[in-house]
């Protein structure tokens, strides 16, 4: 493939500084939506390689949308950058490694985007780990002329597909009355026990449920003294099913749980929902299967397992119903108990590990959209997969 050998040594030529960037994102981790600094050192590397930078999008202040390239190009390729971390555990989902892996590829693109007739944006995706950054960008039509996404995450495994979960997040608060929990307790409402009661509910519904559902949730709120009856109880709960339908099939039936608990301790409920719904992924096997000819020319082995094991949910979902998208993953490490939200998984993200791990993905990355600048019959296939879909 012309442009190949450019691209690979473009990338390698950018290592000492991709390198640095990765590094210096997992030093100042960032929680969800305060990832200033992140997005200042991106933003300030891709505008010193001539890219066309648009600081802010859908009111997410930390969201930006990079440019450069041809404007009536042959395609135009989304390469999106995560940079949130996690409270207390820092870069523990190797979010560094997403953001820097989708910036170098666009930086080795940038000098050939002419002689390629190619756009290349580097879309800032701020709140993976909480909210979902990208719905709103989705809303705000963003991927509206965007020929095909991409990003690749670090995982104990070097995989092309993998499903996620579709998901609804709720909090829920009980109200009931206080009272001496010794002298009176038959003048109080117990909001803590609607909280218990609400688990069991959940308890017993979880058995009846599809394999692929999954409930789970903390309490944020418990009372206050042992010897006062807690006047008020909260809790926050996530939902996730592998499709649409089912998931708001499940939402009716945690709703009611809530309600008949609220009953059962005579408290009332007020029920809200948090964030957006994130949706499934759907997989585009066209284009995976080009990124995955590019992984492995590149020397990676790809440990494909079941695509509808081992889930999460990501806002890259949301993405995939609007554009064709992958969301492939480069192992980290060759443990494979080594997974991400670990401490273990942070130190890996922030080592060599996680050095490797951006030049392979910022290289197949690149020499992906290549073969979607250079081949129209590819760049048909993955189009028609994704309407037909
Ligand atoms: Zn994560
Ligand atoms: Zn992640």
């Amino acid at each position: 493939m012309p442009f190949t050998d450019e691209i690979v040594t473009a990338v390698d030529r950018l290592s000492s500084t991709l390198i640095a960037t990765s590094r210096f994102l997992h030093q100042h981790p960032e929680l969800a939506y305060e990832e200033r600094e992140s997005v200042r050192h991106l933003t300030s590397l891709l505008k010193a390689h001539d890219f066309e930078v648009i600081d802010g999008f859908a009111e997410l202040p930390t969201a930006f949308v990079a440019k450069a390239g041809v404007d009536d190009a042959s395609a135009t390729i989304a390469f999106l950058a995560e940079y949130d971390a996690l409270p207390s555990l820092g870069h523990a989902c190797g979010h560094n490694l997403i953001a820097t892996s989708s910036v170098g590829a666009a930086l080795a693109l940038q000098p050939y985007l002419h002689a390629l007739r190619g756009q290349v944006l580097v879309v800032g995706c701020p709140a993976e780990e909480k909210g979902g950054g990208k719905i709103a960008l989705v809303k705000a039509g963003l991927f509206a002329d965007i020929d095909a996404a991409l990003l690749v995450h670090p995982s104990n495994r070097t995989e092309i597909f993998k499903n996620a979960l579709a998901m609804r997040a709720l909090r829920v608060e009980f109200f009931g009355k206080a009272s001496h929990a010794a002298a009176a307790p038959h003048l109080g409402i117990n909001a803590l026990d609607a909280v218990v009661l609400a688990f069991t509910n959940l308890n017993a519904l979880r058995q009846q449920l599809r394999d692929d559902a999954r409930i789970h949730g903390v309490i944020t709120d418990g009372g206050r003294a042992p010897n006062i009856i807690p006047d008020y109880a909260a809790a926050r709960f996530c939902i996730r099913a592998l499709d649409l339908e089912y998931l708001h099939d499940l939402h009716r039936r945690v709703l009611a749980c809530f309600e008949a608990a609220a009953k059962a301790a005579g408290a009332t409920v007020a029920i809200h929902e948090e964030g957006e719904v994130y949706h499934p992924m759907k997989c585009n096997r066209a284009l995976g299967a080009l990124f995955q000819a590019n992984l492995e020319a590149l020397g990676e082995r790809v440990e494909q397992t079941p695509e509808d094991q081992e889930l999460g949910s990501t806002d890259v979902g949301n993405v995939s119903q609007v554009v064709p998208t992958i969301h492939p993953t480069i192992a980290l490490t060759d443990q494979p108990d080594v997974v991400c939200h670990s401490v273990a998984f942070a130190e890996a993200a922030g080592g060599p590990a996680g050095d490797r791990a951006i030049l392979l993905a910022a290289k197949a990355l690149a020499m992906t959209a290549v073969d979607l600048f250079t081949d129209p019959s590819a760049l048909r296939q993955v189009q028609e997969e994704f309407r037909h879909a």
